[in-house]
């Protein structure tokens, strides 16, 4: 471990947020004992957590408003290994293979007040551990548990500053709180998208609302199919 690490480990110890032991900042015991999400979503997202469950609800208020970014981490080694048991399904049936990953991107003024986007956090990580495996298969030849997957966090932007969705309870004010607010950037982002498959990532679903509205706006400008993951729901 390096000096820098470890006076990291000495200020930021690494310590789970469930079992508090010194192993991960989620450990993959705690992460494996959280309660799956109840399969209510459309039949496209795909959710990992319930959220209710306390050590979840947890960790993703620490990502998203304490600055935990290191549970991206942890979230991306499962949400990766939740893409290819699907993607094990989809690609036979329906070539879902050269993956765009678009994380559901935040407003310019939130991006500001919080300096990251901890979808696209997630994404990066996930792009990391594909990276990972695609190169320990070039040693081994076996083609399984990998994927190509392209990483474009600047195709999909969003326009309109909205309330938080957590702050609504209605389901319907929620989607007329979300209507309009994503575009893809221009024209040149517009051509990416044509014919492609894309996987949108997001930390918590709850009605499915903001997800819907962004697989629209892809859809709308050329994208082939358009799944969804996130952490919970
Ligand atoms: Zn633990």
């Amino acid at each position: 471990m390096s000096f820098l690490n470890t006076i990291l480990n000495i200020v930021f110890p690494v310590k789970c947020v469930s079992c508090g032991k010194n192993e991960s900042d989620f450990c993959i015991k705690c992460l494996s004992d959280s309660p799956p999400a109840e399969r209510e979503n459309p039949e496209w997202i795909f959710s990992l957590y319930d959220y209710r469950h306390p050590p979840i609800k947890k960790a993703l208020w620490l990502l998203k408003y304490k600055g935990k970014k290191r549970l991206t981490k942890s979230f991306a080694e499962v949400i990766y290994e939740k893409i290819l048991e699907e993607l094990s399904d989809l690609s036979i049936m329906e070539n879902f293979n050269n993956i765009i990953l678009i994380p559901i991107p935040l407003s310019r003024k939130r991006m500001r007040e919080r300096g990251y986007n901890q979808a696209e956090l997630i994404c990066r990580e996930l792009v990391k551990i594909n990276n990972l495996r695609r190169g320990s298969e070039v040693d081994t030849a076996s083609s399984t548990g990998s994927v190509n997957l392209k990483l474009e966090n600047d195709i999909l932007i969003k326009i309109k500053e909205t309330e938080r969705q957590a702050r609504i309870e209605n389901r319907k004010k929620r989607l007329e709180n979300i209507l309009g607010s994503f575009s893809v950037k221009n024209e040149e982002q517009n051509k990416k998208l044509i014919n492609r498959n894309i996987i949108l990532i997001d930390d918590i679903t709850t009605t499915g609302a903001t997800l819907n509205e962004a697989r629209k706006i892809l859809k709308k400008a050329g994208a082939r199919k358009v799944i969804a993951f996130t952490v919970a729901h």
